[in-house]
């Protein structure tokens, strides 16, 4: 066996005393077996007292003690679903479908019967369902809709401790709802940390604990840091699997692309050990994985093979995988963070918490005693990283809340009860980005375009791009390019064909932009009815193009809820661009004399990202989606535009404006509470 790898293995320092391990079989019991063997079944009784006894309830436990499956069940063992329905959010999507397909089979019905699932774009329920699984975001649409969820019975609020914004938000809503709605139950569920602090805000509520069965896990610090986190653990792993008992890995990730490349290099390395190594049975979780993969991971499995489960953050606390008795833990995630230079979200991958750490090698004892290798040094864990994660609603962009906050009503957003309150530079910002896009008024009130925005489960510039064009008339192909911009990128670029994979993008390219080429795309795939080869010979992802189609669908309905009309703009793309800069105005950029762009906001140097259709095109004035930071600061998704739109589009931001409107300083006074407690430094990027 070549194994020169090991050359440059992690030198390992093993922290607590290690123990021999002994391995438990893993089989395959009867689902209603497995059920009772779960930490949580024991407590039944003890849980539906408590749930009888009390409006509110905190209930911590191990992951995989049973809280998420089983607690919706014996909810409606006990005759709360005759009142109404039993919902229960998840902070993910893949795990809402994931959790509701298990407790669909448990309960012996078909996925969407009685127990369902909704997600964004995807809604698996139907009259019957009675327990509903779905995504916070979700039932925060849903309360937009009916402030007193009445078709509720009970809620529970579950992974409370990753504290979402939509959790967070949820939060607030329901201890008010909870006020109004006596007959209401609510269980909030955390992983251990935070459930004193929990208990204190829902109005001192009794916590529930769940004894979890672990088995003592061994931590492994790297003696030196690791300069390729990628490169350490894919030795890590073929170290494992090469030297250590029998039991599965899980590896931790930070996101789709990493997951892929680290899930074919291994296959590459198992394949060159051909007959001399055991089968290692490769499996990547992330969040745009289709499901059929996804349940795969739960299968054990086959004797005399290890499963090696490399994911994102997600495997983490919301997925329980058994049988895992190796974590490989690099230290990272990647996260949603709020960038006040750009005045917008990006997502990063930053050190993860030391909670974070604990809960990540924790899932190597769940079935026996098991090894954590970190990939990090011990200093490290103690001196850099910090103890808990940061709530999100600290450090993302809040324009999609604020707007939906006060389409519910709620205008005095100071005066809201946030467990741990946003940062007041950072809702002001999301509020003058709401007022730049026409959805506030001067009074920071919701005005009609703005209510009309907050019915849409899009990012605000998105939909007002979308409702725009439907006064300009171009409101199909709007929809289209909306559609696939919300879902992942759809050009396929493998390693050994990017030549050919280039040359076929090239011939969608359209001179006005990315835009116009998605919208090229989609319109190739039609013509071609939509099939799976046409996908195949263009390198494009078939199965991004379905997931768009189907957002598409979702979003003509709620058009035609509010009998927005749907029409084309044939070949005046103009019509095209005017929307897109009516959404994406704030992002637009001059071509700098020396190199690159500027933005137009903030005067920062941007480049065209080298994938884009107008890269070396180099127009005079464009507009971009995002900004994506790696070696510089690349915009993606770029669109000429001509500078008059800006003026006419959104006069309120880059014009004087008109006498008749307040001036800043008077908007300052009227808006909100805020600005007496707050005088922003130069938050302000109106009025220019
Ligand atoms: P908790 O919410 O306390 O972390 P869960 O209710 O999610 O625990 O999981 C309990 C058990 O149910 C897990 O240990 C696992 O065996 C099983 N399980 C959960 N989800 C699935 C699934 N999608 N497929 C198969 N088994 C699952
Ligand atoms: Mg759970």
């Amino acid at each position: 066996i070549n194994m020169s790898m090991n050359d440059k293995a992690p030198a390992w320092k093993e922290k607590a005393e290690g123990k021999t391990l002994s391995y438990g079989i893993i089989n395959n019991k009867s689902i209603t077996q497995q059920r009772a063997e779960l930490p949580i079944a024991r407590l039944k009784s003890e849980l539906v007292d408590a749930f009888n006894n009390n409006q509110v309830l905190v209930v911590i436990g191990e992951t995989g003690s049973g809280k998420t499956t089983q607690m919706t069940q014996y909810m409606h063992d006990m005759g709360l679903t005759k009142k109404g329905i039993v919902g229960c959010t998840q902070p993910r999507r893949v795990a809402a479908l994931s959790v509701a397909k298990r407790v669909s089979e448990e309960f012996g019905c078909s996925l969407g019967a009685e127990v369902g699932y909704s997600i964004r774009f995807d809604d698996m329920t139907s009259p019957e369902t009675i327990i509903k699984y779905m995504t916070d975001g979700m039932l925060m649409r849903e309360y937009l809709a009916d402030n007193d969820l009445k078709r509720y019975a009970a809620l529970m609020l579950d992974e409370a401790h990753e504290r979402t914004i939509h959790t967070d938000v949820l939060f607030g809503l329901l201890k008010d709802l909870l006020r109004r709605r006596p007959d209401l139950k609510l269980i909030v569920t955390s992983a251990t940390l935070d459930a004193e602090k929990f208990s204190k805000y829902f109005f001192d509520c009794p916590i529930f604990t769940i004894p979890g069965r672990t088995y003592p896990v061994t931590v492994l610090y790297t003696k030196e840091p690791e300069s390729d986190y990628l490169d350490a653990a894919l030795i890590t792993v073929m170290q494992i699997h090469l030297s250590e008992p029998a039991g599965d890995i899980l590896v931790f990730l930070t996101g789709q692309e990493e997951i892929d490349t680290c899930c074919e290099t291994l296959y590459t390395r198992m394949e060159a050990l051909g007959d001399l190594a055991p089968e290692l049975i490769i499996l990547p979780v992330y969040s745009a994985l289709p499901s059929e993969m996804q349940s795969r991971i739960f299968e054990p499995a086959p004797p005399g093979a290890r499963k090696c489960v490399v994911a994102t953050n997600i495997a983490e606390a919301s997925l329980t995988i058994d049988g895992i008795y190796y974590v490989v833990d690099p230290g990272f995630c990647k996260q949603k963070a709020f960038n006040p230079k750009l005045g917008m979200d990006s997502l990063v991958v930053t050190p993860i918490s030391q909670a974070s750490a604990r809960q990540r090698a924790g899932r190597a004892g769940r079935t026996g005693p098991g090894k954590c290798y970190r990939l990090y040094t011990e200093i490290a864990y103690k001196n850099e990283m910090i103890s808990t994660n940061v709530p999100e609603i600290q450090r993302t962009n809040l324009g999609n809340v604020v707007l939906q906050l006060k389409a519910m009503g709620i205008n005095d957003l100071l005066g809201f009860d946030f467990m741990d309150p946003p940062p007041v530079a950072t809702m002001i910002q999301a509020m003058e980005g709401l007022y730049a896009l026409g959805a506030l008024d001067d009074e920071g009130l919701l005005t009609r375009l703005g209510r009309k925005m907050a019915e849409f489960p899009l990012e605000p510039n998105l939909s007002k791009m979308l409702l725009l064009s439907v006064d300009l008339g171009c409101s199909d192909e709007i929809l289209t390019i909306v559609s696939l911009l919300s879902v992942d990128n759809p050009f396929y670029r493998p390693k050994d064909k990017q030549s050919a994979a280039d040359a076929r993008k090239a011939k969608f390219h359209q001179a006005e932009g990315d835009h116009l080429t998605l919208l090229q795309v989609y319109k190739g795939w039609e013509a071609a009815k939509f099939s799976n080869p046409w996908c195949f010979e263009n390198f494009i992802q078939a199965r991004a193009m379905k997931r768009s189609q189907d957002v598409r669908k979702q979003l003509v309905t709620i058009m035609d809820r509010y009998r927005l009309d749907i029409v084309s703009a044939g070949k005046n793309y103009k019509k095209v661009q005017m929307a897109i800069t009516a959404g994406f105005f704030t992002n637009a950029a001059k071509k700098d004399p020396q190199e690159g762009y500027r933005t137009l906001v903030d005067n920062n140097i941007v480049y065209i990202h080298p994938s884009s259709a107008l890269f070396n095109k180099n127009p005079e004035f464009l507009l971009y989606n995002e900004l994506v930071l790696t070696t510089k600061e690349y915009m993606r998704n770029v669109m000429v535009i001509d500078p008059k739109w800006l003026v006419e589009l959104a006069p309120a931001f880059y014009k004087k404006g008109d006498p008749n409107a307040m001036t800043k300083a008077k908007r300052m006074e009227k808006i909100e509470p805020l600005y007496d407690r707050f005088n922003p430094p130069d938050a302000w990027r109106l009025s220019r």
